[in-house]
C-alpha cells in the first residue's frame, strides 16, 4: 500500500519540486517499503525517533527535521540531519551551530514562518526574522547555512485562504532573498504543503512538499 500511494503521489510532484515522505509515528518497516520504492527524503518531527530510525535504515536517506525542535534535543540529530525546517529562534540556531561545529559539519536550515491564522503554530514573523538575520550572533555563525523558508497553512477547507498563505510565504522568501541573500544560490528552498494542500503549494512555488498521511495512512494521534 505504501508503495502504491508513494508512486501515485510522486507522479503528481513535478520537478524541480521534491517530495518529502513524512514518516513520523510510522514503523521502520513502512519507511523501508518507501525506500525500496525509490524514496530517499524522509521527514520526522521528533529528534529521538529520527535518531533511532536513522540508526537502522539505509545510510543514503536524507533526513528532514520538520517539527518544533527543543534546544536540548539538537545533539541527537546534528551528526546526520540533512535539513532542519523549523528554525524559529536565534537561540535554536545558535545551538544548531554549536552542535554542527562539534560534528565538524555545516547544517542546512530553513526559517519557519508563522503564516497561518491559528495561534498554535510555531514560527517567526518578519520583524523577528529581521532581528535574527541582523544580529551579530547570527553573522558570527560558521556552521549553519540558511537555505530558505518553511511554513504551515491554516488547517481549513478554505483553499483560497490556504493559497493566499502560501503566496505570502513565497513573498517572504523573495523579500529575504533580496535583502539578505543576494547572489547566494543556496537560499532557494520554500518548504510548504502537506497531504491535503500540497498541490496548491506547488502551484504557489513550493520546492519541497511534506506529505505524510497520503503515503503512510492516517496517524494514530494528531500531531
Ligand atoms: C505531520 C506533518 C506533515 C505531514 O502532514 P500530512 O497531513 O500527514 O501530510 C507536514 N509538515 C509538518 C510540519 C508536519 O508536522
Amino acid at each position: 500500500m505504501v508503495k502504491e500511494n508513494l508512486v501515485k503521489i510522486a507522479s503528481t510532484v513535478p520537478e524541480p519540486t521534491r517530495l518529502i515522505a513524512v514518516s513520523k509515528t510510522k514503523p521502520v518497516e513502512m519507511l523501508q517499503e518507501a525506500y525500496d520504492a525509490g524514496q530517499r527524503l524522509f521527514g520526522e518531527n521528533k529528534a529521538l525517533e529520527m535518531r533511532d530510525k536513522h540508526a537502522v535504515l539505509p545510510k543514503d536517506i536524507q533526513w528532514h527535521f520538520i517539527g518544533h525542535l527543543q534546544t536540548n534535543k539538537v545533539k541527537y540529530i546534528a551528526p546526520f540531519v540533512t535539513l532542519i525546517h523549523s528554525i524559529d529562534s536565534l537561540q535554536l540556531l545558535e545551538v544548531v551551530n554549536k552542535e554542527a561545529l562539534k560534528n565538524n559539519r555545516v547544517i542546512d536550515c530553513l526559517l519557519q514562518f508563522h503564516i497561518a491564522s491559528e495561534e498554535t503554530k510555531f514560527g517567526l514573523d518578519m520583524s523577528e526574522a529581521d532581528a535574527l538575520l541582523s544580529s551579530p550572533e547570527y553573522k558570527a555563525m560558521t556552521n549553519v547555512r540558511l537555505c530558505g523558508v518553511m511554513g504551515m497553512a491554516t488547517n481549513t477547507d478554505d483553499m483560497a485562504k490556504v493559497r493566499s498563505e502560501f503566496a505570502n510565504l513565497r513573498k517572504i522568501f523573495e523579500d529575504l532573498r533580496q535583502r539578505y541573500f543576494e547572489g547566494q544560490e543556496h537560499f532557494s528552498e520554500i518548504s510548504m504543503g502537506m497531504s491535503h494542500d500540497y498541490q496548491i503549494a506547488i502551484e504557489e512555488g513550493a520546492t519541497l512538499v511534506r506529505v505524510g498521511s497520503s503515503i503512510f495512512g492516517a496517524r494514530n494521534y494528531n500531531i
